[in-house]
């Protein structure tokens, strides 16, 4: 829909300059989408309140969000969910000249990934050398299994499932 908006009027144009309008628009309308407005609220610089730039789909200036540095939340809540700085962070940290690359959190580092991946693995050996399992036996729920044959389709079909008479295909395959 936002795409559409930023054609809308490059219609009926040589393919060079439909190429060069359509990167003019996109390149406006993602430096409007990027901007923010940005409060500081105590004199730290932990606590801010940053406000999105105009919202060209909406016609509406945006939200305003509750932003902390020290505890790396924010109302919009992705900082906190994904313990990456969300766009608020990185505005409020452009805004006072801090590294918005501190916040990230250290999980996303090379070494955490290879950290996860260097466990030890041991082989786990023949099955009839497994010691017999003690205690009760585990049975399925027979309610709960399926029952013989395909399973019944659940789909809503529509025409496009009706297949053609075979005369008419018959005939469709002899002109070819
Ligand atoms: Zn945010």
């Amino acid at each position: 829909m936002a795409v559409n908006k930023v054609l809308k009027g490059a219609r009926n144009m040589h393919i060079t300059a439909l190429v060069k309008r359509t990167y003019g628009r996109m390149v406006d309308y993602l430096v409007q989408r990027g901007t923010h407005i940005v409060r500081t609220y105590i004199v730290d610089r932990t606590r801010f309140e940053v406000e999105d730039g105009f919202n060209l789909r909406r016609h509406r200036n945006g939200y305003v969000w509750s932003l902390r540095l020290d505890n790396k939340t924010c109302e919009c809540g992705r900082f906190q969910t994904f313990k990456y700085p969300c766009d608020h962070a990185i505005a409020a940290c452009m805004h006072q000249s801090l590294d918005y690359w501190s916040l990230v959190d250290p999980v996303y580092t090379l070494q955490s990934i290879l950290d996860a991946y260097q466990g030890q693995w041991y082989p786990i050996g023949n099955d009839l050398n497994m010691p017999p399992r003690e205690g009760d036996r585990i049975v399925p729920d027979p309610s709960t299994a399926r029952a013989k044959g395909r399973p019944r389709s659940t789909r809503i079909r529509n025409e496009m499932d009706l297949t053609e008479p075979q005369s008419s295909r018959r005939s469709v395959s002899l002109q070819r």
